[in-house]
């Protein structure tokens, strides 16, 4: 195919998740971004899963702006973070995806928070639904500057390269890295971000056997005939809660099918 996208990636060996015949909703929600400076938007993350009633939570990544290692859990943000994480993962199954931003999100912090890992991509059985879940940020393929950090930064190599060093510095690499895509952004609004890939997210749905993609990532909220003959994809919303636009919603699977549920009035 002469265009100017990277080659389509294969379909990696999901993991397959069964939802237990006891359960009756499923919650998936994604890029929350969180950090120190989103009091209302983690307020209202904290809100939410103190009172949902879905039997799990599947975030599909990005719930952290960044994330530098898992001993990051320590400093007083994050700390609060992992409370209200904690309660939720004690009285529900919450599944944790990393996303581009929080891919070094690791066990000790899932432990921490009670939570399970959800790998990308899996496939959900719940309900009489085949779902294919993923982050979505390794089918942008148009974004191929990110996709060559991408490589380098899943490389355990550059990982335990990186986490080898003090979390200060790691901490002040996060905000250069921050600062620097701020910058970028500024010059782009989410109508323009590059978009899962059409037909690179269909082989993977054929070689899922699932007619179903949920993925985040884009934050371009919709549900829509996607990929295969019969297809639909449900993106997930990213949430902020303290600037213009707030947005805050969780897509929610029952046996009546899929509902997307406003948080905010
Ligand atoms: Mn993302």
């Amino acid at each position: 195919m002469p265009d100017d996208r990277g080659h389509q990636p294969p379909f990696p060996s999901p993991d397959i998740f069964n939802a237990p015949p006891s359960w009756r909703c499923i919650d998936f929600i994604s890029d929350l971004h969180l950090h120190d400076e989103l009091p209302r938007t983690t307020q209202a993350l904290a809100s939410y899963l103190a009172s949902t009633p879905a039997d799990a939570v599947l975030m599909l990544g990005d719930i952290f702006e960044a994330w530098v290692g898992d001993d990051m859990r320590s400093q007083a943000y994050e700390a609060s973070c992992v409370r209200f994480l904690a309660n939720a993962g004690q009285r529900l199954h919450l599944g944790m995806m990393v996303g581009n931003r929080d891919f070094l999100l690791g066990q000790d912090m899932l432990n921490a928070c009670h939570a399970h890992r959800l790998t990308d991509p899996t496939v959900l059985h719940a309900f009489g639904h085949d779902v294919l879940l993923i982050h979505g940020d390794e089918l942008c393929l148009a974004d191929a500057d990110y996709l060559r950090f991408r490589q380098q930064v899943r490389n355990p190599t550059w990982q335990t390269a990186f986490l080898s060093h003090p979390l200060d510095a790691r901490l002040s690499q996060a905000r250069q890295m921050r600062a620097a895509s701020q910058t970028r952004q500024q010059a782009q609004t989410p109508e323009t971000w590059a978009d899962v890939d059409e037909a690179a997210a269909a082989q993977w749905m054929r070689e899922a056997a699932t007619p179903t993609l949920i993925h985040g990532h884009t934050h371009r909220p919709a549900d829509e005939s996607f990929g295969i003959e019969g297809g639909m994809r449900h993106v997930l919303s990213d949430w902020d809660l303290d600037h213009g636009h707030p947005r805050a919603e969780v897509l929610r699977l029952s046996a009546k099918g899929f509902e997307r549920i406003p948080l905010i009035p």
